[in-house]
């Protein structure tokens, strides 16, 4: 059997103990489940039959789901993984009046970092972050889900516990809410069952949102079906930074000897330089800053090319002044007579040039370090971070690539992928991205046309970065597509300049949230007009 050949033998479920037996067997979920919550994940008494959408009447047993699952194929769409996007594209596609079945693993299948057999389950913080929809992007993002029958944030507001101006949850409370209601809902069928191959090929409309721990059968299927370096199975990033809160006063554009490569113009590279005893205190500091170590699990993925900062400073203090810090072929355009003893290259990261990444800055360092280490670095004293360095375990597609912008997989357009997978970050990011392709599959089986949202809204900016916004390389680089979180790097400059609502000119903190004020009522706006179109 090849990975894709459109067999059942790619449903996995073979025990013979019911998944709640199993799962209440598994040592690390003894004592967690009470009774009513492993009657959860046995299918449901069969809701009454519903007039030509689904067959609940023939619902024989569990083990025979899949076999029902074919028989209504021509309307059902398959969602594989129950996780924040399976979830709330499946709750999504069943609001659209679509029958969905949605296939997730747990508890037949575990994964290291899940320890129930809830959907959506919060893998580790308890948090949704910041709520505040006007200056903060992932704010507005609630918002809009809130304004697009969201599951997931309507069990999160249900199941809020204090927590500031961030939207933090009773992880549990939450998981069995959006367990509960997927249950309940008449045109969802929940199939407990790992999937080890691409799905059959009658299954003509799919979702995949298998989430950063995709199971190995089904990420090797994926792997041959879109080539080796279209999937990646750990995220080494480097800090993302924002253009504009870079101090060009002290760096300056420049590549490496002048070299202009293939559509650069010979000053791609953001330069930012250090003298000796700069960069001894940042390779000192380097040295003794806090960092995180691997989960067992995760195992050491050191690759050549992609050693952390901190091993590289550890291995020698010139290492990185001959590696990513080596200051050959720049010349400092505010101090051209001084040659620096080191120098922070930033490369444009995104195709609106609004983020450029810290070239070769992969690092363990802990986010609070890595803020307090990297802005010592001359011309980033005053950097915001769209994003920080890590280096995980994380299954992604390089989705610029491989996917079309309704996020279809281009070589087989009956694959659609939705959540971490697609190269998003974050539980939030996911769910809607989740959301979107719950509504693009859906509007493609009734055969409705659906438009994306404007990148200027939260969404849209998201969309784009996963199936469009990013440059593939420059300069000859590495790929530079790395999972995100939303942030307002993401959208559009604004058109207008940023001023106050008396028309002054404003600076520093007060510019930077008039800013951000522009770009989240722009965002409203457009968001209010694309859903009316809809
Ligand atoms: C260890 C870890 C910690 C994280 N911590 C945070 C955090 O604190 N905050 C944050 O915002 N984000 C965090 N993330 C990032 C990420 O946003 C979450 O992982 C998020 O849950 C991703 O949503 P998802 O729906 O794409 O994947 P998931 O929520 O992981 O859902 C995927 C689902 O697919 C199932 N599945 C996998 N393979 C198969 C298969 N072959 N067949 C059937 N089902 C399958 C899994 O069991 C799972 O239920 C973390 C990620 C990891 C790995």
């Amino acid at each position: 059997m090849t990975a894709n050949s459109p067999t059942s033998a790619s449903l996995v479920g073979k025990s013979t103990k019911s998944p709640a037996a199993r799962l209440a067997s598994k040592s690390r979920f003894k004592g967690q489940l009470s009774p009513s919550q492993l009657t959860l994940f046995q299918k449901r008494p069969p809701d009454p039959p519903q007039a030509g959408v689904f067959f609940w009447a023939l619902l024989p047993a569990p083990s025979l789901i899949p076999m029902v699952a074919r028989m209504s194929q021509s309307k059902t769409i398959h969602v594989i993984g129950g996780g924040l996007a399976g979830s709330e594209a499946a709750w999504q596609i069943a609001s659209s009046g679509v029958p969905v079945i949605l296939h997730e693993m747990r508890p037949v299948r575990g994964t290291d970092a899940h320890q129930t057999d809830h959907l959506a389950e919060l893998v580790c913080s308890n948090s949704f972050r910041s709520d505040e929809a006007t200056t903060n992007a992932v704010g507005l993002i609630h918002r809009e889900m809130r304004q697009m029958n969201s599951i997931i944030m309507a069990c999160a507001d249900a199941n809020q516990v204090p927590a500031g101006g961030a939207l933090a949850v009773d992880r549990d409370g939450f998981a069995q809410a959006v367990t509960q209601r997927i249950h309940e809902h008449p045109l969802i069928t929940l199939s407990r069952e790992e999937m080890t191959g691409l799905p059959p090929g009658d299954w003509d409309n799919v979702i995949i949102a298998t989430g950063p721990l995709t199971s190995a059968p089904l990420a090797q299927a994926i792997l041959e079906r879109t080539g080796e370096d279209a999937l990646a199975f750990f995220d080494a990033i480097a800090p993302i930074v924002h253009r504009d809160s870079i101090d060009m006063d002290k760096a300056w554009f420049q590549s490496r000897y002048d070299k202009q490569g293939p559509g650069g113009t010979g000053a791609d590279y953001i330069n930012c330089p250090l003298d000796k005893d700069q960069y001894y205190a940042f390779i000192d500091a380097l040295i003794k800053g806090d960092k995180t170590s691997f989960k067992e699990w995760e195992g050491t993925p050191y690759f050549d090319g992609c050693l952390p900062i901190e091993v590289m400073a550890e291995r020698g203090p010139e290492t990185l002044r001959h590696g990513p810090m080596k200051p050959m072929g720049l010349t400092n355009a505010h101090n051209p007579s001084v040659k620096a003893y080191a120098v922070v290259q930033l490369r444009q990261d995104n195709a609106l040039g609004t983020l450029y990444n810290m070239v070769g800055f992969q690092t363990k360092l802990k986010y609070g370090a890595q803020q307090d280490i990297f802005r010592t670095i001359p011309g980033l004293e005053k950097a915001e971070f769209a994003r920080l360095g890590g280096l995980h375990r994380n299954t992604y597609l390089n989705s610029p690539r491989v996917l079309d912008e309704r996020l279809r997989l281009k070589a087989e357009p009956r694959l659609r992928f939705a959540g971490q997978i697609t190269g998003c970050e974050g539980y939030v990011e996911s769910a809607a991205v989740g959301l979107m392709a719950g509504r693009m599959a859906a509007a493609e089986r009734l055969e409705r046309n659906f438009t994306a949202p404007p990148v200027t809204t939260a969404m849209g900016a998201l969309l784009n970065h996963i199936t469009g916004g990013h440059l593939e390389v420059i300069d000859g680089g590495p790929r530079s597509f790395q999972p995100m979180n939303v942030n307002f790097g993401l959208f559009p400059p604004l058109t207008e300049p940023v001023r106050a609502e008396d028309g002054k000119r404003l600076k520093g903190p007060e510019k930077s949230v008039a800013k951000k004020k522009m770009m989240t009522s722009r965002a409203m706006r457009d968001h209010a007009d694309w859903l009316a179109s809809l």
